[in-house]
Formats: structure tokens, C-alpha cells, sequence
């Protein structure tokens, strides 16, 4: 699905957290949000998935507006920093219990959950529990999870700062390997430019509020 972002702003009172947001991702990008802490990144992230309404401006699934479109009709799922797993549930029910909306039988359900493990390698881990794993397994949890949606759109939020530098970069290659076979959009964001640079199609720079640059790592790295 693609996804346009028209005349977006946000405000808490009066301080203007986004300004005239402009964008258009396009179906089955890896799109990357970055800016230093405090731009804005998660408020629009958590605007087009519906979690919170923004002030003026309008978000567009495939040229459907999205205030018209309840969460549940927007095939998305998410990954958040903090992995976001239920502690008591183990991992294959985690993944599981992401599906639950769907509505799935019983058959596919259970084939959904076994591919995501697969893809992800946790096959062997299934039945352990969350603190049972480390962090990268946690989090590899939470984006099998995301993927056995099969979302037309994924958002992540900043889902590789918890882990140490080398799992980081393993994951980054992960990720972008991940997509590439599954082809969905995928809508990142990040503070680190060094993430943003090495697994984005496209990226947009927030500064200040607002969109200071859109392109590809060439685009930004010839024109800073
Ligand atoms: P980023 O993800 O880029 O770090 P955020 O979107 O989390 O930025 O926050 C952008 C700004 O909006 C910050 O200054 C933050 O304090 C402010 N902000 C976020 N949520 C709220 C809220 N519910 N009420 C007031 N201010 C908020
Ligand atoms: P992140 O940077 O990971 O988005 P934050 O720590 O900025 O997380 O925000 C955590 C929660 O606190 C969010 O729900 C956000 O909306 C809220 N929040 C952030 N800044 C403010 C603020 N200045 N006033 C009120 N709520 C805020």
C-alpha cells in the first residue's frame, strides 16, 4: 500500500510538534524516517497509525483517507522499541496473539505463526518465554510477529536501540533481507543517520518539526 502524507501538522496546545508535513511512500518501500530526538518522528508515526489524531491534514492509505478508515482497516502492524511481548505468553503464542484480529482458522493461524519463527530463526525457541531470551531474540520476536500479519504496511519505531552495537548491525542486514522477500512497505524510524543511510530506499529528515530533505542515501550524501 502507498501512503500520502498532505499539509500534516500536529500541536500540543500551543507548541507545534510537526509542521506541514508533505510526503508520498511508495508501495513496498523502505522508507526511513530520521531526526534527533524530539522532532517528531514517533508523534507522525503514531498519526498514521491511527493511535493519535493529527491537528490539521490528512493521511492517505491508496488514496483512501485514513480518518475514514478505523486502525483495524488499515493493515498495519507495528514494532516498537521496547519489543512491546507479553511476559506470561511464550513466544509462539506472542506471535499468535498478534494475529488474533484476523480472524484466521485454526490451520492457518498455526502455518502463519511457524513461518514467521522460521523466518526469523526462533524456531527451536518457541515455547520459552520472553525473559528466557536475549534481547536480540526479543526483538526478533516482535518483528515475527509484525510479519505474520502479513501488514501491506509496517511501522517500526526506532526497533534496533536496545541492542548492543554488533546485534544492531546483524539486524539491520536482517531487516532489510526480510523485506526484500516480503515486499511490504515498511515505514522505519531512527535517530542514528548511519541506519537511516545504509537501509533506506528513501529517506526524510526531520529537523525542527518539519521535513528538511527527502531522497535516496546518494541524494542526501551528495547534497548534505
Ligand atoms: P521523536 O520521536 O522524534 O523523539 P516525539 O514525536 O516523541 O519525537 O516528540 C516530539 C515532541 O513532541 C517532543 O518535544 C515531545 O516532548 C512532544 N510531545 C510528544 N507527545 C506529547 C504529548 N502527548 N503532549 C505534549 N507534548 C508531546
Ligand atoms: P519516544 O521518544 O520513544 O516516542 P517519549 O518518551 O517521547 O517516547 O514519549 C513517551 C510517551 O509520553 C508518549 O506517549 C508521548 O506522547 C508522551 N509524551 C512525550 N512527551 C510528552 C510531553 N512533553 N508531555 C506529555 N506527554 C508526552
Amino acid at each position: 500500500m502507498y501512503i500520502k502524507l498532505d499539509h500534516l501538522t500536529k500541536q500540543y496546545g500551543a507548541t507545534s510538534v510537526l509542521d506541514e508535513i508533505n510526503a508520498q511512500i511508495e508501495e513496498g518501500e523502505f522508507f526511513v524516517l530520521v531526526g534527533p530526538s524530539g522532532s517528531g518522528k514517533s508523534t507522525l508515526l503514531r498519526i498514521i497509525a491511527g493511535l493519535i489524531p493529527a491537528t490539521s491534514g490528512d493521511v492517505y492509505f491508496d488514496n483512501q483517507k485514513a480518518t475514514d478508515l478505523p486502525p483495524k482497516d488499515r493493515h498495519l502492524a507495528m514494532v516498537f522499541q521496547n519489543y512491546a511481548l507479553l511476559p506470561f505468553m511464550s513466544v509462539a503464542e506472542n506471535i499468535r496473539f498478534g494475529l488474533h484480529n484476523l480472524q484466521l482458522d485454526t490451520t492457518e493461524e498455526a502455518k502463519r505463526v511457524n513461518d514467521a519463527l522460521a523466518m526469523v530463526q526462533l524456531t527451536e525457541l518457541r515455547d520459552r518465554k520472553p525473559k528466557e531470551l536475549s534481547g536480540g531474540q526479543q526483538q526478533r520476536v516482535a518483528l515475527a510477529r509484525a510479519i505474520a500479519t502479513k501488514a501491506s504496511l509496517v511501522l517500526m519505531d526506532e526497533p534496533l536501540s536496545n541492542l548492543d552495537a554488533q546485534l544492531r548491525t546483524e539486524m539491520r542486514q536482517e531487516l532489510v533481507q526480510l523485506h526484500k522477500e516480503l515486499g511490504m512497505t515498511l515505514l522505519y524510524v531512527t535517530h542514528d543517520q548511519v541506519e537511516a543511510m545504509t537501509m533506506g530506499e528513501r529517506i526524510m529528515v526531520l529537523n525542527d518539526h518539519h521535513v528538511q530533505q527527502v531522497g535516496t542515501p546518494l541524494d542526501l550524501y551528495n547534497h548534505p
